[in-house]
């Protein structure tokens, strides 16, 4: 059977034209994937909305199914089931569960799509590397050489593959902040209520755990809601993109970020788009290198990478890892997004912009949330599911190497070299938090002794055993080694039970 005569099953990450061949589509919306676990109202709202927005644009060419699992539409499966669709095609899902789904019934499988590199140039780059260490920055400049981006013949626009030093600036701290307009927001429509009104009932009838606020939806469900979201980052707030990429600050929930992995990972945009246009505004005269350089290895370089490694490191390895040996369940707080209860500035800050959007900004999620987990010893595989349920753009093959490698430092240095870890003086540099909080980042000791830099200590003092043959934790444990008040400080961090 040709391509073009089978019906193409498009997943929630797939919804844009970039996989779409013109042939028969079929969507299913199967409710139990919103009931499995405990998710983010606005996340539920986001992939309901994008895939009856998706269905509307396709008309006559889509069957649409709304059911209770996918096996009421695919059957089954297992060997001789004879509600197997032989008619059906798909592009390789998602996750290893999809993909193991869509196997187990003969369904016909194209390649994946949707990334600037394909799983075969990732697999033939990391046999090339021969037992060495796989590094982002070996895999982004590899891609960069490939694709001629930023590239002026063989060698790198502006002399240099990564401009990070030209970056990272801390936060004006005025009152203007960063200055910048309201990003453009989509407007809501019938689908929309359509979706809040289902959720309702769903939630009525105690089929689905909601969490969170829901609404105004603040990103895109469409490809051409997502063109228009990338149009407004790219003539707003480009510019500062590259300096206050890891800037925090109170009030201003998105700052000079793009807004885009969620319309990415829904499959309405397609990042070599997303790449291309920023390259055209360095190209024009109207964008810095320095910010280009930075978007552009967000999303070719990491947003790839991770992609690969999710399939490169097995299924296991979001189970098989627990190298500092962290087994504390997750706290209520974190898991009702209950923000009121946290005391401290940043984390309440950044949990209720999570409460309120499904979303935080790249810097909150790795050096607060994650920071934070990190030194309390929280369990990676809950806190990797967690992010996958209340995050707008969370997915299974995007959290592994983020949280359970690169956040947590569960994998024992496979995917960062170091564990993310700082107290609050990283935080009062790159945020303008710690000012009005009760907490001092200067005290580790004491009433008002802040969580981050105390629990930092705590921590290097509980992990000291599985880290100290790490030559990048000897500084850091040096210090802790020349600490008068250690045992002091792990004592009152190990009895605190408010922050
Ligand atoms: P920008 O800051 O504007 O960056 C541009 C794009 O680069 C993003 O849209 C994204 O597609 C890509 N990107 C940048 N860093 C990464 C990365 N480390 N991994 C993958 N893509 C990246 N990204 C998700 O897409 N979904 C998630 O659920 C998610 N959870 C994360 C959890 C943790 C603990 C950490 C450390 C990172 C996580 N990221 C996740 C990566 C990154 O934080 C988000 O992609 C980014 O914050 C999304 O906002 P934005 O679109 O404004 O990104």
């Amino acid at each position: 059977m040709t391509s073009s005569a089978r019906t193409r099953w498009i997943f929630a990450g797939q919804l844009g034209p970039l996989f779409d061949d013109g042939g028969p589509m079929m969507i299913v919306e199967a409710r139990s994937v919103f009931g499995r676990r405990p998710m983010h109202r606005a996340k539920a709202h986001l992939l309901l909305s994008a895939m009856r927005h998706r269905a509307t644009e396709l008309g006559d060419r889509v069957e649409y199914h709304r059911v209770e699992r996918y096996s009421d539409v695919v059957g089954g499966g297992g060997r001789g089931s004879a509600d197997r669709r032989d008619d059906l095609e798909v592009i390789d899902p998602t996750s290893w569960a999809a993909r193991r789904f869509v196997r187990e019934r003969g369904i016909h499988v194209l390649p994946s799509r949707g990334f600037v590199t394909s799983e075969k140039d990732f697999t033939v780059w990391a046999d090339s590397r021969q037992g060495k260490r796989l590094l982002l920055e070996d895999f982004y400049r590899g891609v960069r050489e490939r694709t001629g981006v930023l590239m002026r013949g063989d060698q790198p626009e502006g002399g240099r593959f990564n401009f990070d030093h030209d970056n990272r600036n801390p936060p004006p701290k005025n009152a203007a902040g960063l200055g910048l307009p309201d990003p453009w927001w989509p407007v809501e429509d019938e689908i929309d209520e359509e979706v809040r009104h289902d959720l309702d009932r769903w939630q009525s009838e105690g089929v689905v755990q909601l969490v969170g606020d829901d609404g105004p939806r603040r990103f895109a469900a469409t490809a051409a809601e997502a063109e228009r979201a990338l149009a407004d980052f790219v003539e707003v707030r480009l510019n500062d993109f590259g300096p206050f990429e890891d800037a925090m600050l109170s009030g201003d929930w998105t700052m000079s970020h793009s807004l885009l992995s969620a319309p990415m990972n829904l499959g309405l945009l397609d990042p070599l788009h997303a790449i291309e246009t920023v390259e055209a505004e360095h190209a024009a005269g109207r964008a810095p290198l320095s910010s280009v350089e930075g978007f552009v290895r967000q999303i070719m370089g990491w947003r790839d990478y991770v992609w690969h490694l999710y399939w490169y490191l097995g299924e296991g390895y979001r189970t098989g890892n627990n190298a500092l040996d962290a087994r504390r369940p997750l706290p209520e707080k974190f898991r009702l997004l209950d923000a009121a209860a946290i005391r401290s500035n940043c984390l309440r800050e950044t949990i209720d912009g999570m409460r309120r959007h499904g979303w935080a900004h790249h810097i909150q999620r790795l050096m607060v949330l994650g920071n934070w987990a990190l030194q309390h010893g929280y369990d990676p595989v809950e806190l990797n599911d967690w992010f996958v349920d209340m995050f707008v753009d969370g997915t299974p093959w995007v959290m592994p190497a983020n949280v359970i490698g690169m956040s947590q430092h569960a994998d024992g240095g496979l995917v960062a070299t170091k564990p993310y870890v700082s107290g609050g003086a990283y935080i009062d540099r790159m945020s303008d938090f710690c000012g009005g909080c009760e907490f001092n980042p200067k005290v580790r000791l004491g009433e008002n002794a802040c969580p981050f830099t105390a629990g930092y200590w705590a921590f290097l003092d509980r992990v000291e055993p599985r880290i100290r043959h790490n030559h990048r934790m000897a500084q850091p444990l040096s210090g802790l080694r020349r600490l008068a008040d250690r045992e002091a400080v792990v004592d009152q961090e190990r009895h605190r039970d408010s922050w």
